[in-house]
């Protein structure tokens, strides 16, 4: 791609990005919490089971892009207090989406990454004003965009000085609507031939259906993918966000444990190649 400088595979080097310690595209990553903050109660409880379940981050909404404008739209400042109490009492790192570019500086104070969400990935001025901060950025790919497009815009954010940019597939729009978009799995590879960057798998969004997250969460594994982002609330049913995608801290730990099984069967094996 003759566009791309920073993010080209061709002329750099396989790149870890180091979150609190968790080198994500060397050590596997799962960020798992709720889709947004509702309470405190809510955020320490599904931050302790996930925890104890072998998450290695905790992701929570505070400001949530909403296709309705009467939908929840999350706690604001009051969530990013309640996230901050999450790491405090787990160790977890924050994972939390930041919507406007005048909002990135502050929110960079209580996020270990910055969620860019796929409704704004080509929201150049937003993405320039995370590029200016020193906080990795986590860039979902846009629904209806090409994997040029998505590594263009993780290109605006290296080109303003942050080299820590994880990318993640999140499913695209297409014909179908028993799903609620499309996983394009192929994007694991395919980035992996284009980019140095390290890319993660959404199976939540990107399906919307709870008995299709452990099928694809495995898929992702064995597609060479470096981590996952995965919904999980404590009481599903009650979720003001994304209620019907969630799954409970036991499915969770569950599928956690299967990750692990997958997991370390494929890292015995020999591997030829990139992976
Ligand atoms: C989310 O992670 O809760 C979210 C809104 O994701 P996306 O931007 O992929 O829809
Ligand atoms: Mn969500």
């Amino acid at each position: 791609m003759k566009n791309l400088k920073l993010a080209s595979r061709e002329t750099h080097e396989r790149t870890a990005v180091t979150v609190a310690g968790i080198e994500v595209g060397r050590n596997f990553a799962v960020i798992a919490g709720p889709c947004s903050v509702e309470s405190e109660e809510q955020v320490l409880e599904t931050a302790r089971a996930v925890k104890a379940a072998g998450a290695n981050m905790f992701r929570g909404g505070a400001f949530k892009p909403r296709t309705s404008p009467y939908a929840f739209q999350g706690l604001g400042m009051r969530g990013l207090r309640i996230l901050a109490k999450a790491r405090q009492e787990t160790g977890l790192p924050i994972v939390t989406e930041v919507i406007d570019p005048r909002d990135v500086c502050w929110v960079a104070e209580f996020a270990d990454v910055l969620q860019i969400g796929t409704r704004n990935m080509q929201n150049f001025s937003l993405l320039k004003e995370v590029g200016k901060s020193n906080r990795p950025v986590l860039l979902k790919r846009g629904m209806y965009s090409t994997l040029e497009e998505w590594l263009n815009c993780a290109e605006y954010i290296l080109s303003e000085g942050n080299p820590d940019v994880i990318l993640c597939e999140r499913g695209i729009r297409t014909f179908e609507t028993y799903t609620r978009n499309t996983l394009d799995l192929s994007a694991v590879p395919a980035i992996k031939e284009l980019t140095h960057l390290p890319i993660i798998i959404d199976p939540t969004h990107s399906t919307g259906r709870i008995s299709l997250i452990g099928p694809m969460s495995l898929a992702a594994v064995a597609a060479g993918a470096d981590g996952l982002i995965i919904e999980v609330h404590h009481n599903p049913s009650e979720a003001l966000c994304d209620a019907d995608q969630a799954l409970t801290p036991d499915t969770f730990a569950d599928l956690m444990s299967r990750l692990r099984t997958l997991k370390s069967f494929l890292d015995q094996q020999p591997c030829r190649g990139d992976r």
